[in-house]
């Protein structure tokens, strides 16, 4: 049975952070594929000036997919029109991908708060939860909400032991030196050829 992992995101932009956190999902659990899948922010929220829009969320994924060996950019929910919700992302994976063995790689923030996500029981029944620190600090509150969900929905949790790379794409694209540092170059190429953010 093939293993599939999915990092879903807004990628607004990616950064190492995010490489990091799929490069050691991929290691811990050893995925056959692993897509990074760019949501679509609803037409109606208001996205930080100069931010990149979904065809460029899109390229920016496609190039933090080279990255990563079996990693690939999907455009799954972009191409559903209005906000995709995770449980119905899976349900079009199982009919996509079938006998294919679900994961959702999430970081702290994600993970801790999955029960407040629409039918938060079918995402825990359908997908093994990959869980990645944000933060060293984090490890506390992963691992008492992985119980806590472990218990409530008999969801599979997998913490992955790697040291954590602290960084957010708010950070990233309030500095362009930040950006320079802590982007793969060739999405940092793609920002400033696109004009993108500063
Ligand atoms: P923003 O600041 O715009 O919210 P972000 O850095 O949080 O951006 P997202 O696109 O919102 O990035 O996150 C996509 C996924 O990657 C989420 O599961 C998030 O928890 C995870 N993630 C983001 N940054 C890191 C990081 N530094 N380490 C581990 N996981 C991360
Ligand atoms: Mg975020």
């Amino acid at each position: 049975m093939s293993r599939v992992g999915i990092m879903g995101g807004t990628f607004n932009p990616p950064h190492n952070g995010h490489v990091h956190a799929a490069q050691q999902a991929m290691a811990a659990m050893r995925f056959d594929r692993l897509l990074l899948m760019p949501d679509n922010e609803p037409p109606h929220k208001t996205m930080p000036r100069g931010s990149a829009d979904a065809a460029q969320r899109l390229e920016m994924t496609r190039l933090m997919a080279r990255e990563i060996p079996g990693a690939e950019a999907c455009d799954l929910e972009l191409r559903r029109s209005g906000r995709s919700y995770t449980a119905d992302t899976l349900r079009a994976l199982e009919r996509a991908l079938p006998g294919a063995e679900l994961f959702l790689i999430l970081g702290t923030d994600m993970l801790l708060t999955l029960d407040r996500w629409r039918e938060p029981e079918t995402l825990c029944a359908r997908a093994g939860l990959v869980a990645v620190a944000r933060d060293a600090a984090d490890r506390a509150a992963l691992e008492e909400k992985a119980a806590w969900l472990k218990e409530k929905w008999d969801a599979r949790v997998f913490l992955v032991d790697c040291p954590a790379l602290p960084l957010s794409s708010t950070d990233v694209r309030a500095s362009r030196a930040l950006c320079r540092a802590m982007v793969p170059p060739a999405i940092f190429d793609y920002i400033e050829q696109q004009g993108l953010y500063f």
